[in-house]
C-alpha cells in the first residue's frame, strides 16, 4: 500500500506543480519520506505508528511552505483548474469529497475565500460568521450524504502538531461506519 507521503507527492505533482511554494513542499515532502525509508519505515505499508510519522512530516513540511501563504490546492480547486467531486456550493463556501477518504464518505468543507482563515488558530472576530456557515454547511452536506441518521464527525486540523497539511481551512466530515476514539 502507498505511504500517506507517496499519495500526497502523487496529489502534489498531478496537480500544482507549476507553484513555486508547492515545488518546495514537494521536495520537503520527498526529503521526509526519503528520510523514513532509510529508516525503514514506510508509512502506511508499516502499520499505524509509522503511518503517524509520515503524516507529522507531512504536516511540517506543509507548515514552512503555509508561511510563504501562495494559493494552495483548495483555491485550484475553488478556481475549476484541478477537478473535484463538489457535492455542495454556495456563495461562501463549497464542499467536495476528500481524495484520500478515512472513511466511506470524507468531506471536506472550505471557505471560498481563504483570507486569513489558512488555519483555525487566525480566526478573528470578524471571521465568526464565516465559522458557523462552515459548521453549518457540514451538518448540511452530512444530512445530504444520509451521515444524520448513524452519527459522524467534524474535524479541524490546526497547525504542525494538529497534522494540519493544506493552510486553507477546512472541516472534515467523516462518517459511514463506526470511528474510534481516542483520534491519535
Ligand atoms: P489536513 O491534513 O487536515 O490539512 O487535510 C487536508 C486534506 O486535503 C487531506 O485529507 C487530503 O487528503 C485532502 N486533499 C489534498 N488534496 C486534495 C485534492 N486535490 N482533492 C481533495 N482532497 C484533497
Amino acid at each position: 500500500m502507498m505511504s500517506a507521503a507517496a499519495r500526497r507527492i502523487g496529489v502534489l505533482q498531478r496537480t500544482l506543480g507549476s507553484s513555486g511554494a508547492v515545488r518546495r513542499e514537494l521536495v520537503d515532502v520527498r526529503q521526509q519520506q526519503q528520510l523514513l525509508q532509510r529508516r525503514g519505515v514506510h508509512g502506511a505499508d508499516c502499520g499505524g505508528e509509522a503511518k503517524k510519522h509520515d503524516e507529522a512530516a507531512a504536516a511540517r513540511a506543509a507548515a514552512k511552505s503555509a508561511s510563504e501563504g501562495g494559493p494552495t490546492i483548495f483555491d485550484k480547486i475553488i478556481k475549476r483548474e484541478i477537478p473535484a467531486t463538489v457535492v455542495f456550493e454556495d456563495e461562501l463556501c463549497m464542499a467536495f469529497r476528500d481524495v484520500n477518504p478515512q472513511a466511506p464518505t470524507h468531506l471536506l468543507v472550505i471557505p471560498k475565500e481563504r483570507g486569513n482563515l489558512s488555519q483555525l488558530s487566525k480566526a478573528q472576530e470578524d471571521d465568526k460568521s464565516m465559522l458557523g456557515h462552515l459548521l453549518y454547511t457540514a451538518n448540511r452536506v452530512a444530512a445530504q450524504e444520509g451521515l444524520d441518521k448513524t452519527g459522524y464527525r467534524v474535524v479541524i486540523n490546526d497547525g504542525v502538531e494538529g497534522c494540519q497539511s493544506v493552510y486553507h481551512l477546512h472541516l472534515h466530515v467523516i462518517g459511514g461506519r463506526q470511528l474510534t476514539w481516542p483520534p491519535g
